[in-house]
């Protein structure tokens, strides 16, 4: 290391100390940091922004209620042309079964994600969250995704405005940001007939128009550059300053086993740790990093939280999109609870806009 470099990375680090904002050279940097120091730095920074060591989780189900989708994603294992899942669609009546079983497991968010229906319209979305919503007065829906919702738009041919408010008006409650990676040169080969970065920041301009809530996510490990993987932070970052809608940020990595990207090597848990740590710095306007145990593991999740992640996410009841790319990963509410307890945090249990609901002492 010579000494530029070296007062370079003093002073960064002076600067992630202070809680100071950083840029998307500096982030980029990171990267070459040992993990460890850098798990390290992003354990201060969830401290000065969060310092109370707890670690919240939420009650959820997913349900996949179609894997019918014409966009035919190349990382994606669970939709129908991917000869992994038979093609199929829920009744509502088997989706209202599927909630009652949550709500009587304490559940209190259900998470409705289908693909790129070709022949559903709004109307069809708007049933089935009219329906739902009569019959659970009390469920949380964090449902659908942005590539839905422009989908939804582009086939009704009306704008995003009035797709989202009419959802909403229906009983929608906020929209899982589904972010894949905000990177055109991604996109486009992998996800082409998904939404644009330009149009995933549209949605969330949207939502803050409507006055509802958002996350962020990350895939990474698709081919991307690491100065890409900044990039993408910084169109979240950019989007969250400007509508401050996003109540958590959630990355995790691609799992190319059973997709048509089979060929890349599987990201390492150290990539992992680093993007969540420097998610945690750089990301200084989102609260909420989570620790993704489903796809990363139960135990790189614990380390996680001691590299600046303090969430968990839900306990889901029910999860087929991961579970087609052959990871089996399932976790108990009170499995949850001795996973958070034993990597020294206490856990709570909270509702979808992160209140505490109760907590484990
Ligand atoms: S990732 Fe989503 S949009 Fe892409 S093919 Fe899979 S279900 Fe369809």
């Amino acid at each position: 290391m010579n000494n530029s470099h070296t007062h370079t990375h003093e002073k960064l680090r002076s600067e992630i100390y202070e809680g100071k904002r950083i840029s998307a050279e500096d982030a980029l940097t990171l990267f070459r940091w040992h993990v460890i120091e850098l798990g390290m730095a992003a354990d201060h920074r969830r401290k000065l922004a969060f310092p109370q060591e707890k670690v919240g989780f939420v009650i959820d189900r997913i349900i996949n209620y179609t894997n019918i989708c014409e966009a035919k994603c190349a990382f994606c294992a669970y939709h129908a042309h991917a000869g992994r899942v038979e093609p199929y669609e829920l009744t509502i009546n088997e989706i209202c079964r599927k909630i009652e079983e949550l709500i009587e497991g304490g559940g209190t968010q259900v998470m409705l994600q289908g693909g790129l229906h070709p022949d559903h319209r709004l109307d069809n979305y708007l049933t089935m969250i009219k329906t739902i919503r009569e019959r659970f007065p009390e469920i949380y829906l964090h449902s659908f995704s942005p590539a839905e919702l422009v989908h939804i738009s582009g086939k009704n041919g009306i704008s995003l405005d009035e797709t989202v408010q009419s959802l909403k008006d229906a009983g929608l409650n906020s929209v899982p940001g589904a972010s894949d990676l905000l990177v055109d040169r991604i996109r486009n080969a992998v996800s082409p007939k998904k939404c644009t970065r330009e149009e995933w920041c549209e949605v969330m301009r949207t939502l803050y128009r409507c006055g509802m809530t958002s996350t962020a996510t990350m895939t990474y490990g698709m081919g991307e550059t690491l100065a890409e993987r900044i990039a993408h932070l910084e169109v979240i970052r950019d989007i969250q300053d400007e509508t401050g809608i996003l109540k958590a940020f959630i990355p995790w990595s691609f799992s190319p086993a059973r997709t048509r990207l089979e060929h890349i090597t599987p990201a390492t848990g150290v990539d992992y740790l680093k993007i969540v740590a420097i998610a945690r710095i750089f990301l200084d306007n989102i609260k909420f990093i989570q620790a993704g145990w489903l796809t990363e593991g139960t135990k790189l999740a614990q380390v996680a939280l001691a590299a600046g992640a303090n969430d968990m996410g839900g306990v889901l009841t029910e999860e087929v999109v991961v579970k087609a790319t052959g990871i089996e990963t399932q976790i108990t509410m009170n499995g949850m609870i001795s996973l958070i307890r034993d990597a020294g945090k206490m856990p709570v249990q909270r509702d979808s806009q992160y209140h505490e609901i109760r907590r484990f002492e």
